[in-house]
């Protein structure tokens, strides 16, 4: 099942949606007024979507099965990112790929050894941007804007010490994200990643969410091109760390919440590591690709997206 959060062409406000093949997405507020569901199954927002639990995920089953609304276009919508605001800031995880670990490393010229833990960060709630958002680029920020295609995981059961036998349970579904990164305001704080990985708009996502019973995550190609040239391909089979380790460790003493976001660190072919640097500019095309969700093409802009 893929679900996503659209905006009509026409105005108004972000709706929920089911999408149906290629083309065609249902709207959910829609289908449950066809069905006179009870008001407590909230499809209003898909946070409500991901905490509504059992009730609302039969519902969804249901409208699946047996749509009873004509289904909208997807060229008459603009998709939001599926959770347009996230309620937290979004966990990340840096050098989960051995050659993108062993690129810094060279490019860095730093001695490193491979983490025992993975390495977590996160980006604010405000680099929330949609699978075609334009991403602003100032100069006056930095002229160092670089790329990084990540598997997303939706957290769905909220849960804290989790076992990595039992991660997978609290998975709602995945998304592509791209940890979109301002390299050189990256470095500027004192090793801390928090502020070059936070400006606004630097974290597209979806193109939807697909629901964890759809999808296995363990083998899916990433790629990420710019302009049309492809810059990294890579595979979430080669992950260091993989999801439940990473659940559990993240989980250890801290409360993981339905809804949270957790992406899964980026393969290699970064901007920052090639020969000579490359970065982004603006009118730049950002594509950002995960096998089996789906592709981000996101402009690089001058101006908020
Ligand atoms: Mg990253």
């Amino acid at each position: 099942m893929k679900l996503a959060t659209y905006s009509p062409l026409s105005g108004g406000a972000q709706r929920t949606a089911l999408v149906a093949g290629h083309t065609d997405l249902y709207d959910l507020v829609a289908e449950a007024q066809a069905r006179s569901l009870a008001p407590e199954i909230d499809l209003r927002s898909m946070l409500g979507l991901i905490r509504g639990g059992p009730a609302v995920r039969a519902a969804l089953d249901e409208i699946a099965r047996e749509p009873r609304t004509h289904p909208i276009s997807l060229l008459d919508v603009r998709l939001e990112a599926p959770i347009p605001r996230p309620a937290k800031n979004i966990f990340c995880v840096g050098w989960n790929y051995l050659e993108h670990f062993e690129e810094g490393g060279k490019t860095l010229k730093d001695d490193r050894v491979l983490p025992e833990h993975p390495v977590f960060f996160t980006k604010a709630p405000t680099t929330a941007n949609g699978p075609t958002g334009s991403i602003p680029w100032d100069a006056a920020v930095s002229t160092q804007l670089d790329w990084e295609v990540e598997l997303g995981v939706v957290i769905g059961t909220t849960g804290k010490d989790i076992a990595e036998a039992a991660a997978m349970e609290h998975v709602f579904g995945y998304m592509v994200v791209n940890d979109v990164t301002w390299r050189d305001v990256q470095r500027r704080h004192g090793g801390q990643w928090f502020k070059g990985k936070s400006l606004d708009g630097t974290c597209p996502m979806g193109p939807w969410i697909v629901t964890a019973d759809s999808l296995s995550p363990d083998d899916l190609a990433v790629h990420c091109r710019v302009n049309g040239v492809t810059k990294q391909s890579s595979r979430t089979s080669s992950m260091y760390f993989r999801i439940p380790r990473l659940i559990r460790e993240l989980s250890l003493g801290m409360t993981l919440e339905a809804g949270d976001i957790l992406s899964t660190g980026t393969p290699s072919g970064v901007g920052y590591a090639r020969t000579p640097p490359e970065w982004l500019k603006p009118g730049d095309l950002l594509e950002t690709e995960v096998e089996g969700i789906g592709v981000l093409r996101n402009p690089v802009g001058d101006t908020p997206g």
